[in-house]
C-alpha cells in the first residue's frame, strides 16, 4: 500500500527517473512499459511523446501554490484569462487557484502515476509549451497529437492511461460541484492511481496542512471537505 508520505509528496521513495527515446521522466516504476508502449505508438504516427510534468513534490507544490496565493503567478479563471491580482481572497481565492493547481499533498503528480504530455515533435522553432485548452484545440500546436490520442486510449485500455481531468469528467459533474479544470494533456496511470486514491487519508491530509507553511492555511482548513469532494476526486 503507497505510505500517506508519498502519496503526499514528502517522500521520493516510490519514484525514479526513467528514460526511453523521447521519453525523459520521474515516474512510478510500475508506469514505465506502459509509457513505452504508448512512446511506440506516438512514434509510428510521427510524434513524439515529451512529459514536461511527472512526479512533483510537496515543496514544488507548496512553491507553486504559494506563489499563487502572493501575486507573484497568475491567477487564470475558467477561459484561461488571468484575474486581475488583488479581486480575490480568502476562499474565493482559493477556490480559483485550485481550479488549474491541486492543493499541496492532493496532486495525482505526487503519485508517480501522473503525467503532463505534449507532442515533442511540434516544438521546433522553439515554442514555449504553455499547457492550455487552446493548444490542445484541433488547430492547435498540439491539435494533431491529441486527435490521435484521444482515440488510441480509448481503443487502448488495457495500456491502463486515462484522462483524469477530460472534458467529460468535468461535464458529468454537477455544476455545484464543479472542480478542476479539463487538462487532456494530463495522463493517468491507472493500477498505481487507484492504488493512491484508494489509500489517502484526508485525517493526514489535514495535520499536513495544519503543520506547513502554506497561504490562506484557515481558509483551506475551514473547507477542507469540500475541497477534496470538487477538487481531489475524480468522477470516473
Ligand atoms: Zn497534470
Amino acid at each position: 500500500m503507497p505510505t500517506f508520505e508519498c502519496m503526499s509528496g514528502q517522500s521520493e521513495n516510490h519514484v525514479r527517473l526513467f528514460e526511453y527515446g523521447s521519453v525523459k521522466a520521474v515516474v512510478h516504476p510500475e508506469m514505465e512499459p506502459a509509457l513505452k508502449i504508448l512512446a511506440d505508438a506516438a512514434k509510428k504516427q510521427g510524434f513524439e511523446v515529451k512529459v514536461v510534468s511527472c512526479f512533483r513534490s510537496f515543496d514544488q507544490q507548496l512553491a507553486i501554490w504559494n506563489a499563487k496565493a502572493c501575486g507573484k503567478r497568475p491567477v487564470l479563471d475558467i477561459l484561461e484569462r488571468p484575474i486581475r491580482k488583488g479581486t480575490l481572497h480568502g476562499w474565493s481565492l482559493v477556490e480559483a487557484i485550485l481550479r488549474w493547481s491541486a492543493l499541496p499533498g492532493t496532486s495525482r503528480h505526487h503519485w508517480g502515476s501522473d503525467l503532463d504530455i505534449v507532442d515533442g515533435a511540434a516544438l521546433a522553432g522553439g515554442y514555449k509549451v504553455q499547457l492550455t485548452q487552446q493548444e490542445t484545440a484541433p488547430d492547435g500546436v498540439f491539435g494533431a497529437f491529441h486527435q490521435w490520442l484521444t482515440p488510441w486510449l480509448v481503443q487502448n485500455p488495457e495500456v491502463g492511461f486515462t484522462r483524469p481531468y477530460s472534458h467529460e469528467s468535468s461535464a458529468a459533474l454537477h455544476p455545484s460541484r464543479y472542480g478542476v479544470a479539463p487538462e487532456p494533456w494530463h495522463l493517468s496511470y491507472r493500477p498505481v492511481a487507484e492504488a493512491c486514491e484508494k489509500a489517502y487519508s484526508t485525517g493526514d491530509l489535514a495535520a499536513l496542512i495544519a503543520s506547513s507553511r502554506i497561504e490562506l492555511k484557515s481558509d483551506i482548513l475551514a473547507h477542507l471537505d469540500e475541497i477534496i469532494e470538487r477538487f481531489v476526486k475524480v468522477p470516473t
